[in-house]
């Protein structure tokens, strides 16, 4: 045994092994110790020492989920054959055949169980082709399947976007990924499109889109990894939508952290945007709705085209409550098709499909009676149905609650096979001589507690306290002894016997019959595999526009107004998760306005610490985010022109909590920005240049300031603490001033939270301080200090002594004298080869003059 255990091992030998022994999985050796410590289960030894440890079989699912998050993967290694199949087969001592089916990885589930129903689960694999990476992306619980070929600079943000469970690489490859989430597999060039085509029965991959080298030797790394993990089993795929970098807003992996997007910077879905705006009712919405903000729109079209549904809803709340309550009735139909393609599909599943697909054939009647209704709904309109013959078979043939384990039987409806109807008749009928027969052996016998009853060891069996047992014990009884416990007896007797022997065969005769028809079942609806996943996509669309809409009712929320030009107005903007914490703790949130265009890009924001500066620049760019993903906005109006990348940077002090930024990710992140934003990006920057001294800070930001308003030329909102930048107003003229406003009152300070033209009077740092609860001598210190720096200030003119004589920001005007530079260009001209000693010597003094 120790040598099959040992030969499975060695074909997963990166993962637990899970070696099935009768009712249990058990674990031997290291991978004992691992899951001991893991599960919290006992850690026994074997008789020769090893040490092992087990779990049962019925409750497995649960420990490998506590395994899989733990970072583990796990090989099952299932018996083949019965031991009676082995002794027939190989003699008396012959070992059950065991083999491995499966690897249980965190990317490739589509157990219910080990599954979060709110988030989709991204199985990615990696390759790298020169200065691009193939990015091929699954989800097997739902069958999608993404590639894409992006820049290798625009991996981290495509990985950020999609929070993959795994992540697949090369073997050896240096890879981008957190070692917890990563997972070596083969990446065979030329592999990719060959997998693709004989996965999906075509000659050419032209019908799917157009895919690059790099895209394709990703698939080729998906689909091997794929085919190891589920030992050759099938798993729910659809075909390949091409991604690219250039679809959505780009946000990079920094800026959604900072934003919080669909997670907190503690990891938490809790405070995050999403929370803060899903209303969803369903999984497969929740889901969709994780995806939609995650990769906000590009394009004005669309966005319109999912805008036109909100607003629909939005507007027509009898409409928008029926179609949600209905939705929220329905089962999650795209993962229950995830687990039967994948053959771990129950009685269960089967019924959910039918009460999915039946519920969508219902809301089609609902919405058709919609006036007018806006293009994506009438897109959406024929995928709601076309089921009709799959619900009507599985509506006759299933119970109205199916269970989830098929092995008892009890799925198949009466009425539905005659055949099985009868065999369960006999059953049934046999069941019933038995109970008559119990009566009837009391009355024999005499012994009124004579009971029949049945277990797993002994089947049918009679049982009488021991006390009284002794009569039946005569071998003329007509009973024979099966076993005696503390207490009873147990016998069994011919006639029991033959009716037993009755049950069983057409018990065993009708679970085959269910059986059947269940795979029947299964074949049927696998069928329509396409046309389901694209119901249960239509239904999880619907789920989201009306969420939406429920949504900005609740919130007082508006239709955003995409435009052309690059603008960003908005008024009576607020912030979703600070308004509700606000408005949890009993205040009122201020909305603000904000105001941006072509000419008037650059919002330099001073005021008090507390004053709601960040709360003021997220909020915005959490505008930006939603406008462009399809949603109503926070807002009392909102017109924006699209934006294509977002940048949202934090001064390095407000990340220290972290523990990880630096002063350097701070510089690191600020030039990425830069480098990256266009006139058409959006950009938030928050106490930029704080990391590090004050000149230093004041520095770097003074220019980061200016190479934005003269390079960049992006829409900003820039939220500072150095009070002489506001000078920089005078210079640029896309930049204006505006603050928080704060008063202070007999002595205390007032944060109004609201937005004001014009800089900060002051920096009231120490009315924080005081706030904040310093100590009235440290307070009083602070004080003299300040004063004894104001009067320093005064005589030398402060920190920013100096710079307004500072020429502008040079950068763009020092390209272009490079590039006219005629030192430069008589130089370029010269071919050092053709020259004669003496023209070489004449050259020399042209150059000079020059100069
Ligand atoms: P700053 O960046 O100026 O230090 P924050 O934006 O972090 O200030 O805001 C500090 C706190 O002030 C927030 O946590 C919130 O409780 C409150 N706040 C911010 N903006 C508003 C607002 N518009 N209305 C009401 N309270 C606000």
């Amino acid at each position: 045994m120790m040598a099959q255990y040992h030969g499975l091992k060695a074909e997963a030998p990166d993962c637990l092994l899970f070696y099935r022994m009768g009712d249990f999985f058990e674990l031997f050796f290291e991978d004992a110790h691992i899951a001991a410590a893991t599960l919290d289960i006992a850690l026994t030894s074997r008789g020769d020492g090893a040490p092992m440890c087990g779990v049962p079989v019925h409750a497995a699912d649960a420990y490998l989920a506590r395994l899989i998050k733990a970072g583990h993967r796990v090989a099952v290694a299932e018996q083949v054959e019965t031991p009676e199949q082995a002794k027939k087969a190989r003699g008396s001592k012959a070992l059950v055949a065991r083999k491995i089916i499966r690897l249980v990885t965190a990317g490739t589930l589509t157990e219910e169980s080990l599954l979060d129903s709110r988030s989709a689960n991204w199985l990615v694999a990696l390759a790298e082709q020169g200065a691009r990476v193939g990015l091929a992306a699954a989800d097997i619980s739902t069958g999608r399947f993404e590639l894409a070929s992006v820049p290798t600079a625009s991996l981290d943000a495509e990985l950020a976007r999609l929070g993959p469970s795994e992540v697949v690489i090369a073997e050896g490859a240096q890879g981008p990924v957190d070692a917890a989430i990563a997972s070596r597999g083969s990446f065979q060039s030329g592999e990719g499109e060959r997998l693709l085509k004989s996965r999906f029965g075509v000659a050419t991959l032209d019908g799917f889109g157009s895919f690059d080298k790099a895209a394709l030797a990703a698939a080729g790394g998906l689909l091997a990894y794929l085919d190891r993990t589920s030992q050759g089993g099938s798993l729910f795929l659809q075909p390949p939508t091409p991604r690219t970098a250039e679809d959505h807003m780009a946000i990079d992996a920094a800026t959604r952290e900072s934003l919080e997007l669909t997670r907190t910077q503690s990891g938490e879905r809790k405070g995050s945007l999403l929370d803060a705006v899903d209303r969803t009712v369903t999984g497969a919405g929740a889901r969709l709705l994780a995806a939609d903000i995650s990769a906000p729109l590009n394009e004005a079209d669309a966005i319109e085209a999912r805008l036109n549904l909100v607003s629909r809803f939005a507007e027509d709340g009898t409409c928008r409550d029926r179609l949600r309550g209905r939705l929220r009735a329905l089962p999650d139909i795209g993962r229950a098709l995830g687990r039967l393609v994948a053959g771990r599909g129950s009685p269960r599943d089967l019924g959910q499909l039918r009460d999915g697909l039946s519920g969508a054939r219902d809301l089609h009647e609902l919405l058709d009676a919609l006036e007018g209704p806006p293009a994506l709904l009438t897109r959406l309109m024929p995928q709601l149905r076309g089921h009709g013959a799959l619900v009507d078979k599985l509506s006759r043939a299933l119970v109205q609650t199916p269970p989830i384990d098929a092995s008892d039987g009890g799925f198949i409806a009466e009425g539905f096979d005659a055949a099985l109807d009868e065999l369960r008749g006999l059953a049934g009928d046999g069941r019933r001589a038995i109970a008559a027969l119990e009566a009837r052996f009391r009355e024999q016998t005499g012994i009124s507690g004579l009971k029949i009853r049945h277990n797993g060891v002994l089947g049918y069996h009679i049982e009488v306290g021991a006390k009284v047992a002794d009569p039946l014990m005569k071998p003329d009884s007509g009973f024979t002894h099966r076993q005696t416990l503390a207490g009873v007896v147990r016998f069994n007797a011919p006639e029991l016997h033959e009716l037993a022997m009755k049950v069983a065969q057409a018990g065993n005769h009708a679970l085959a019959a269910e059986q059947a028809h269940l795979e029947d079942l299964i074949d049927l609806a696998l069928e329509a595999r396409d046309p389901i996943a694209a119901t249960a996509d239509a239904l999880a669309r619907l789920d989201v526009a009306s969420a939406l809409a429920a949504r900005a009712i609740e919130g007082g929320w508006c239709r955003p107004e995409v435009v052309p030009h690059a603008c960003f107005e908005i008024e009576g903007g607020r912030h979703p998760v600070v308004e509700a914490a606000v408005a949890a703790s009993g205040e009122r949130f201020v909305a603000n306005d904000c105001g941006l265009s072509e000419d008037s890009r650059l919002w330099l924001v001073t005021g008090p610490n507390m004053g709601g500066k960040s709360t003021f620049l997220r909020q915005n760019a959490l505008i930006a985010v939603l406008a462009q993903a399809g949603s109503f906005v926070p807002a009392a109006s909102a017109t924006l022109g699209l934006v294509d990348r977002l940048f949202s940077r934090v001064g390095a002090s407000d990340n220290l909590a972290r523990g990880r930024s630096t002063f350097m990710v701070e510089m690191i992140e600020t030039a990425a920005i830069l480098s990256q934003a266009s006139e058409r990006s959006f950009v938030i920057l928050d106490e930029v240049g704080r990391g590090t001294s004050t000149y230093d800070g004041l520095a770097i930001a003074w220019a980061v300031l200016e190479a934005i308003h003269e390079t960049n030329r992006c829409r900003c909102l820039f939220a500072t603490h150095y009070h002489e930048l506001t000078r920089l107003a005078g210079r640029l003229d896309a930049l204006s001033l505006h603050h928080v406003r704060a008063k202070e009152y007999k002595g205390d300070l007032v944060l109004l939270h609201e937005m004001a033209g014009g800089a900060a009077d002051k920096s009231y740092g120490l009315a924080v301080a005081r706030l904040a609860g310093l100590p009235k001598p440290v307070l009083g210190r602070a004080k003299d200090v300040l004063a004894r720096l104001e009067k320093g200030r005064e005589k030398t003119g402060g920190i920013a002594a100096g710079l307004d004589d500072l020429p502008l920001f040079a950068a763009a005007t020092e390209r272009e004298a490079e590039a006219t530079d005629p030192l430069r260009e008589a130089l370029t001209a010269i071919d050092a080869d053709a020259l004669s000693p003496r023209d070489a010597l004449e050259a020399l003094y042209r150059l000079k003059q020059l100069l």
